[in-house]
């Protein structure tokens, strides 16, 4: 028996490795079974390589709770260690590696510690769970068995044991204050989390398989059953496999496997694989999306060699692909890193170009291979397009000539499509083509009924982000503009050609104007009069289009600083040509008011502005000009 001093700088490391990472104490398990991993592939390679001359048969590393004696066991059939490997691996790599990590990181704040905490401590994580750690190992090598315990203290004692199977034991003996990992639901949550795709078979416990009743059976007779091992793992998930060996359907029931409780279906996947000049395999879905994008985040998992290390990829992929889900798989991501560190670093920037690209070409091929099925997707993928337009420049060239502006009546134009539809009736005195679109069908049913009739095409534009969108479409097209069907800037459209002509007189204009604003009360209107169509509404309530839009992009994110809070503007635009201004000119005294406050509400009830107190003095004078 030997004892020994681990030799190190720092007194007691163990408190440190305790104190370390409090909410990631479960990696330990990860470690350890990573570890178990290495060991059993390592000796594959060796047979392979006719280095080992041994058995490999099929190995595989079991996880075993012993909650009498307070310790969880991590046992594999891997290539073993010698005395003297125990020395070498664990007494001075291992603990100067865990050592050496402590000290770079113990200073680190909290917010670096969540990807840095992934970057395990390796063996040595053992101890922030146990008060002491056993390694019962034999090697390949012709060599009898060792046997080290170390109870937290720099001490330790490595002897010979007469363990004879191939392999190693690992025993933590659980502390008080980490009996949780004695929970086999505890274990069996970690196991899933952390090993569910590793590429050794993992046994936890065994289960009942239901066998055939054999022919003689009775009616009655139950089904005979038998104990098999618990295996919790799929050693060989799709992503490793190549894109040519997979069905459809491997890919869908690879996304069940990834999220069991997701239901739905994903639309499309995109499958990742390079490797030069970085290593990189995985598979991403598109699931259908709605409009609300902050819940949808966070569910792309990222993996290195098959082990999971995080399911916040944030700094690693692109923000906007952050919606997707799947798998990435890559051992050149540095996790040993702060975030703001990974997002400056080459390698990762690379990885997320690659993925943005693989993106942008697999939504080209199926514009290109199937614009039907593209069209009948647009609406459920469109916010992560049009979001990665707006933040990723690169993206944005790559995916321009296909993204699509759907119309009212679901029609799908790329942008050159649109611009060649609509340059004849849409294009102001000035020479700006002018798209117009709506954000809402229900809430401006009126405004969009009404540009039909005056013959536009009508967009349908609604998804959270899409002022921003439309900023940058109207930088990077000149002369090109777009405008909600409601807002004033539609005016300029309509009054291209300005040979209309007015039924009323200047005097009678001023007159009205006056009538007008003694009338309406509600002082965030701002009369306007126009000559239109005598068959357009009489009145017509519109917003100024940028004044909105600033609103909207303050409401997501960005847009215009220090603007606070703007206040709610209206024009109030009077068709001087219809029949009705003609009346209320004539009017006189009380008849005229009604005639006034009945049409302005009206045209608020179109725009959905009609309410409260307004509404019921509304409904009541209805009732009573019905009378
Ligand atoms: P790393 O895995 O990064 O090398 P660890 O601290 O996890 O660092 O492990 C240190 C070393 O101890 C390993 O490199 C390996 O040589 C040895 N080792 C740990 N666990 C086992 C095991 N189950 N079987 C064989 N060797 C092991
Ligand atoms: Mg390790």
């Amino acid at each position: 028996m030997s004892k020994g001093t681990i030799n190190v700088s720092v007194e007691n490391i163990f408190p440190l490795i305790k104190k370390f990472l409090y909410s990631d104490h479960e990696i330990f398990l990860r470690e350890l079974i990573s570890n178990a991993t290495d060991a059993t592939l390592k000796l594959k390679h060796l047979t392979n390589i006719g280095e080992a001359k041994v058995e490999y048969g099929n190995p595989i590393i079991e996880i075993k709770v012993d909650k009498e004696n307070k310790t969880l066991h991590i046992i594999d059939q891997g290539l073993g260690m010698t005395k003297d490997e125990v020395n070498k691996y664990i007494n001075d790599i291992a603990f100067s590696g865990a050592e050496e990590f402590i000290e770079k990181y113990k200073d680190k704040n909290s917010e670096d510690a969540g990807i840095i905490g992934h970057f395990g401590l390796g063996f040595y994580s053992a101890f922030m769970v146990a008060d002491k750690v056993e390694i019962i190992s034999k090697s390949y090598l012709d060599e009898p068995a060792a046997h080290w315990t170390c109870d937290g203290s720099p001490e330790y004692t490595l002897t010979e044991d007469n363990k004879t199977e191939r392999g190693t034991e690992i025993i933590l003996h659980i502390a008080e204050d980490s009996l949780e990992f004695l929970e086999e639901g505890r274990i069996q949550e970690l196991l899933t989390k952390y090993n569910k795709f590793m590429p050794v078979p993992i046994k936890f416990g065994t289960r009942t398989e239901t066998l055939p009743k054999p022919e003689d059976a009775k009616e009655d007779d139950p089904a005979p059953t038998k104990e098999v091992d618990n295996i919790i793992n799929n050693p060989n998930p799709a992503w490793t496999k190549q894109p040519s060996e997979l069905e459809d359907e491997d890919y869908k029931n690879f996304y069940r496997e990834l999220y069991p409780m997701q239901f739905e279906e994903p639309l499309f996947h995109i499958h990742l694989n390079v490797d030069y000049p970085f290593n990189l395999t995985g598979i991403l879905y598109f699931p259908k999306l709605t409009n609300d994008m902050t819940i949808q985040k966070d569910r792309i998992q990222l993996y290195q060699n098959q082990v999971f290390v995080t399911d916040n990829v944030e700094g690693i992929v692109p923000e906007f692909l952050t919606l997707l889900r799947g798998v990435i798989d890559s051992p050149d991501i540095p996790l040993n890193v702060s975030r703001s560190y990974l997002q400056a670093d080459g390698a990762v920037k690379k990885i997320s170009n690659y993925i943005t690209r693989k993106v942008a070409d697999q939504l080209k091929s199926m514009f290109n291979n199937s614009r039907e099925d593209f069209e009948a997707k647009w609406n459920d993928i469109k916010v992560v397009i049009e979001y990665g337009m707006l933040t990723e420049d690169k993206f944005f060239e790559r995916v321009k000539d296909f993204a699509l502006f759907p119309t009212i009546d679901e029609t799908f134009y790329t942008l050159e499509e649109l611009k060649e539809k609509t340059k004849d009736a849409q294009t102001d005195k000035d020479g700006n083509l002018i798209l117009l679109y709506a954000s809402n069908k229900v809430d401006q049913h009126s405004y969009i009924a009404e540009a039909k009739e005056m013959g536009y095409e009508v967009l349908l534009l609604d998804s959270p982000i899409v002022s921003h969108l439309m900023q940058k479409l109207e930088g990077s097209n000149e002369k090109l503009q777009f405008v909600r069907v409601d807002s004033d800037s539609i005016d300029n459209l309509i009054k291209k050609d300005d040979t209309s002509i007015s039924k009323l007189s200047d005097e009678e204009k001023e007159s009205l104007n006056k009538t007008l604003t003694d009338t309406i009360e509600d002082k965030k209107f701002s009369i306007q009069l126009e000559n239109r169509d005598s068959n357009a509404s009489p009145f017509i309530i519109t917003e100024p289009e940028f004044m909105r839009r600033m609103k909207e992009m303050q409401q997501t994110g960005g847009g215009m600083f220090g603007m606070g809070n703007m206040p709610e503007m209206y024009n109030l635009v009077v068709n001087t040509n219809h029949e009705l201004i003609g009346e209320i000119l004539n009017a006189k005294g009380d008849e005229q008011k009604r005639l006034i406050n009945q049409a302005v509400d009206l045209a608020k009830l179109s725009r959905n502005l009609l309410k409260g107190e307004e509404l019921t003095a509304f409904i009541k004078r209805s009732y009573e000009i019905l009378k």
